[in-house]
C-alpha cells in the first residue's frame, strides 16, 4: 500500500488577524478540521481520491464560512452563482458546472456531469436542466442568506467594483473552498467550489470551474485545487502550469508550485494561493496572499489546519 493524503482550502486572501476573534478561529478551524477528517477517513477505509475530494468539498459547500455552497456569496442581481469543477488524475476525466443556483452542492453535480453526461462543462440554465433531469432539490435563495455577506454586497452594490471574498474590504471572511488527495492505490483527484466574487455581473465566471485553471488533476504528476483572484488564475492557466513544470522540467511539486505563486503569478499581479499532491502523497500548500485557510492529513501521521503563514 502506497502512501495517501489528503490537502484542503477555504480561500486565499489578506486575512486581518485584528478582525479575527479566537472564536471565530476556532469556529474555521472546526469547520476545516471536519472536512479533513471525514475525507481522511475514505482514504484510511481504502476509499478513492475522487470519493475523498467530493466529500471534503461537500463539507466545506455546507458550512456558511465557506464561500461556496451554503455561504456563497452575492452576485450584483443580489442572487447566488456557483462555480465548480472535479477531475480524476487516473483517467483525466473532468466535470464542471457554471453559474448555477439553488443547488446545496454544486460539486456532485460536476461529479455527475462527468459520470453522467458525455461533456466536461455545463454552464447556466443547461446546467440546471441536467440537474432537474436527475431528481436534484433546490434551494430556495433563504438557504443561501448569509448577513454579513448580504452587508458584504451592500456595500458595493451600486458600484462597478467587484470583490474577492477575502481581499480589499479585508473582511474575516473568507472565500472558494478545494480539496486534493491521493489514495492508497496512487490515483490522484481534484475539486473546487466557489461562489465566486461579490458582485459579480455580466455572467463572470472566475478560474474554479476551468479545467488547468483553478483545477486540475493527473496522476503522471499532481493534482491542484486554486484560490485567489480568478482572472489571473485563467491567464496564469495556473493549476496545469504546476502539472507541466512537473512534466517537462522534472521539477518536485513543491518547487513547481513554488514557482507559478510565488513568481510567474505575481508578475501578472496576481494574488492567491493553492493546494497540491503529487502521486507519492506529497502535499504542497503555497499562497501569495497573507494566509490561506489549509488543512492536510496524510498515513505517514503528519497533520495541519493553519490560517497564516
Ligand atoms: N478563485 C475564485 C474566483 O475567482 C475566488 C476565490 O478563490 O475566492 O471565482
Amino acid at each position: 500500500m502506497k502512501n495517501y493524503s489528503i490537502a484542503i482550502h477555504g480561500g486565499a486572501g489578506t486575512l486581518i488577524k485584528g478582525k479575527m476573534t479566537k472564536a471565530l478561529e476556532t469556529r474555521y478551524k472546526e469547520a476545516l478540521d471536519s472536512a479533513l477528517e471525514t475525507a481522511y477517513a475514505i482514504l484510511e477505509n481504502g476509499g478513492s481520491a475522487m470519493d475523498a475530494v467530493e466529500s471534503a468539498v461537500c463539507s466545506l459547500e455546507d458550512s456558511p464560512l465557506f464561500n461556496a455552497g451554503r455561504g456563497s456569496v452575492f452576485t450584483a442581481e443580489g442572487t447566488h452563482e456557483m462555480d465548480a469543477a472535479i477531475m480524476d488524475g487516473s483517467n483525466l476525466k473532468a466535470g464542471a458546472v457554471s453559474l448555477v443556483t439553488g443547488i446545496r452542492n454544486p460539486i456532485s453535480l460536476a461529479r455527475d456531469v462527468m459520470e453522467k453526461s458525455q461533456h466536461v462543462f455545463l454552464a447556466g440554465e443547461g446546467a440546471m436542466k441536467f440537474a432537474e433531469k436527475l431528481e436534484y432539490n433546490f434551494e430556495p435563495p433563504e438557504f443561501f442568506y448569509d448577513e454579513f455577506r448580504y452587508q458584504q454586497w451592500q456595500e458595493i452594490k451600486d458600484s462597478d467594483k467587484f470583490q474577492l471574498d477575502h481581499s480589499v474590504k479585508k473582511d474575516s471572511k473568507f472565500g472558494t473552498v478545494g480539496a486534493v488527495a491521493c489514495d492508497s492505490s496512487g490515483n490522484l483527484a481534484a475539486a473546487t467550489s466557489t461562489g465566486g466574487m461579490t458582485n459579480k455581473k455580466w455572467g463572470r465566471v472566475g478560474d474554479s470551474p476551468m479545467i488547468g485553471a483553478g483545477n486540475y488533476a493527473n496522476n503522471k504528476t499532481c493534482a491542484v485545487s486554486c484560490t485567489g483572484s480568478g482572472e489571473f488564475f485563467i491567464r496564469g492557466v495556473v493549476a496545469y502550469d504546476v502539472s507541466c513544470l512537473m512534466e517537462y522540467k522534472g521539477w518536485s511539486l513543491e518547487r513547481a508550485a513554488s514557482e507559478v505563486i510565488q513568481s510567474r503569478l505575481i508578475k501578472i499581479n496576481g494574488d492567491g494561493g493553492l493546494i497540491a499532491v503529487d502521486a507519492q502523497g506529497n502535499i504542497a500548500m503555497t499562497f501569495n496572499t497573507e494566509g490561506m485557510y489549509r488543512g492536510m492529513k496524510n498515513s505517514a501521521g503528519k497533520k495541519e489546519v493553519a490560517i497564516y503563514t
